[in-house]
């Protein structure tokens, strides 16, 4: 009997995935946490039915989440991860040899467990002695912190329930606040064909907040239709050009397989119809 994971993105647009089985099915405080095993891209983890990453390309999503801001800044010694409970910004962060510490802010400790449990290669360096994880809610941790981060990469769920504040005005502020005066901001930002409107109104916020503001997408073949966009917000440093402490760096030896100084430069040459999306 063939059995289908159905992930209904939009209302009016969804996506199909053959399973093996079920690996686990639990639920937290906050959302109800799945593990599949597939015949395309291995294990996969969902949340609340929304598919977040699989063992076959959760590579593309944290490299191009992690290195954009990493490789354009000058020195990233203090970095913010909220949401990324699975741990994959942690082990890409980490790549990087100026990082000294990474604060994890995830809401729901389940998710790092089961991360822990069933993708090991993923969550591989959550106790590295870097990075210290706070069980909080990421918007009320952002009002306690001032001048401190170097970067902040918000790595969270779709725009609902403990993650729908993650995309407000109110938190872009204070995590513009919690960034030293060179720091940087990323967040996913959703789909440009499914998520039209919140990517004006967080392009809209972004602009008006940092310095520099600018979009970059990548293709993610699990998410609503494949192409993924990511916000940036700079204080100082031009997030679309690698900065040149790294002009030497041999990328060869970081373990990538998406992320490269040519994906990093073309990946903010948006195509037209977003162009027009956020003017
Ligand atoms: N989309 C990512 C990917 O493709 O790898 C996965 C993101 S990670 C699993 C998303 C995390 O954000 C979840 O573990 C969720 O619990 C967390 N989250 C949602 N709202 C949050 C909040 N307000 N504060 C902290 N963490 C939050």
């Amino acid at each position: 009997m063939e059995a289908w994971f159905f992930e209904n993105q939009t209302g009016n647009f969804g996506i199909k995935i053959r399973i093996k089985s079920i690996l686990y099915h639990g639920k937290s405080d906050f959302q109800e946490i799945s593990v599949y095993d597939t015949y395309e891209f291995g294990k996969m983890l969902v949340l609340d039915n929304a598919v977040m990453f699989t063992d076959g390309n959760e590579f593309i999503y944290h490299e191009m989440l992690s290195f954009i801001p990493l490789f354009a800044h000058k020195k990233p010694e203090n970095i913010l991860i909220i949401g990324g409970g699975d741990g994959g910004i942690i082990r890409e962060c980490l790549k990087n040899n100026f990082v000294k510490h990474i604060d994890l802010v995830e809401i729901d400790g389940e998710v790092i467990e089961v991360s822990k449990k069933f993708f090991p290669q993923i969550a591989s360096q959550i106790d590295n002695k870097k990075v210290s994880v706070k069980l909080e809610d990421g918007i009320k941790y952002l009002k306690t912190v001032n001048n401190i981060y170097d970067i902040i990469i918000i790595d969270s769920t779709d725009p609902v329930g403990p993650a729908e504040g993650l995309f407000t005005k109110d938190f872009y502020e204070s995590a513009y606040n919690a960034l030293k005066e060179d720091g940087m901001f990323v967040a996913q930002t959703e789909s440009p064909f499914f998520n039209k409107k919140l990517i004006k109104d967080v392009n809209h916020i972004i602009n008006n907040i940092y310095k520099i503001s600018m979009m970059y997408y990548a293709m993610i073949p699990v998410y609503p239709s494949g192409l993924w966009s990511f916000t940036v917000g700079s204080k100082k440093y031009q997030p679309n050009k690698i900065n040149e402490v790294y002009k030497n760096i041999d990328l060869s030896s970081l373990d990538l397989k998406y992320y490269s100084h040519e994906i990093h430069i073309s990946s903010f040459i948006l195509p037209k119809f977003i162009k027009e999306l956020l003017n």
